[in-house]
């Protein structure tokens, strides 16, 4: 145990440390043989002592040492103030009827940036993958835009015309200010959505209405749609409701419903279906079509970034609607459409307990 590549400490019931080889001593940078003046609370702050009085939060310790989860690891405090992390487990032992712990302490600050590096690279690329589908909803916007705008002005000019008149009818003048403003607000909301699209937040989970999450990014859908006279249905209860982050499940909605609408025609008119149904925990999301499917080159690597059949395609969409919804804790799986095309079917959690 002295000589053990890994750091090793043993420590009494009071958390004190009472003996430590030479690669913990070096590992925490300080001298721990010699004394009984450190606690392992001094070396890593949220090591529970008492919580391993029991068997049960000793087996808690150790499988979760080895468990792939997140959260797994410790801040450990060294001599110098250089960040580290550990996995620690822990085996009982006693000496002369005194009861002590030897802790086997690895050192997974490596693993720890590595992962963190990771995350941040998968937030990144969900940011960039956001501006690039932007930029070229950007212009459909303009066109959404472009409708209302010229809306008011049309109901402006009229209002204009009718109060040039020598008899004033307040009431007809009324009906295009409020068509007018109306028609302005609908521009406003275009706006508001864009906007909330390019949020950089994520990572916020809020209780939502399903239906409305997705209503919400429709119009911005229905351009597509007008353009190659598809027809998306939205059918989802209107109860349903579901923990997420809004603007990622948007995002992965608008996704979906664009590949539908990218797939090569079939000759019929196209047809997208966005549905949920109830499940245990929550509600499930399908998003459908009547197109050709997904062809069987791709279908192994769907999932996978750069997987594209698309001239200039970046393969990119799917890869990050699964990042997305595995930070919602599912799954999303490509299954057999009812419609006779491609489907993509993704849980969302109705709440969590402490909702
Ligand atoms: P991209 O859209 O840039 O190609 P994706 O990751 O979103 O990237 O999609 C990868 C590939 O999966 C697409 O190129 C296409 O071949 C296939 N695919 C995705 N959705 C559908 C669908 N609804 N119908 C047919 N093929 C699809």
């Amino acid at each position: 145990m002295l000589d053990a590549p890994m750091a090793v400490v043993a420590i009494d019931r009071e958390g004190f440390i009472r003996s430590a080889n030479a690669t913990a001593e070096k590992f925490f940078g300080c001298n721990l043989s010699d004394t009984e003046s450190v606690r392992i609370t001094d070396l890593i702050p949220e090591f529970n002592v008492p919580a391993l009085e029991t068997s049960e939060g000793l087996d808690r310790l150790n499988s979760g040492g080895r468990s792939q989860g997140p959260g797994r690891h410790m801040r450990a405090m060294r001599t110098g103030g250089s960040e580290a992390f550990v996995d620690v487990q822990a085996a009982r032992f006693s000496v002369r009827g005194e009861d002590f712990l030897t802790l086997f302490i690895q050192d997974v600050t490596a693993v720890v940036e590595a992962e963190t590096a990771a995350q941040d690279l998968r937030l990144q690329i969900t940011y960039n993958w956001r501006l690039n589908s932007l930029g070229e909803m950007a212009s459909m916007v303009a066109h959404e835009l472009n409708q209302p705008l010229s809306a008011v002005l049309n109901f402006l000019e009229a209002a204009q015309t009718l109060l040039n008149r020598p008899q004033i009818e307040p009431d007809k003048i009324r009906k295009f200010l409020a068509s007018a403003a109306g028609q302005a607000e609908r521009a406003a909301d275009v706006i508001r959505r864009l906007r909330s699209l390019m949020s950089r937040d994520t990572g916020f989970h809020a209780e939502a209405n399903l239906g409305e999450v997705v209503t919400e990014v429709m119009p911005i859908l229905q351009i597509n749609a007008r353009e190659l006279e598809a027809d998306i249905t939205v059918a989802i209860p209107q109860e349903a409701c579901v923990r997420c982050d809004r603007v990622q499940i948007q995002q992965l909605i608008i996704n979906l419903v664009r590949n539908a609408l990218d797939a090569p025609v079939t000759g019929q008119k196209r047809r997208v279906l966005i549905s949920s149904s109830p499940v245990e925990d929550g509600h499930r999301l399908l998003v459908e079509d009547n197109g050709p499917g997904v062809s069987d080159a791709v279908a192994a690597r769907l999932f996978d970034p750069l997987a594209s059949t698309k001239p200039g395609g970046m393969g990119l969409g799917l890869s990050i609607c699964r990042t997305i919804v595995e930070a919602h804790g599912g799954a999303i799986n490509h299954v057999p459409s009812t419609l006779g095309g491609a489907a993509f079917a993704f849980t969302l959690i109705e709440r969590t307990a402490d909702a």
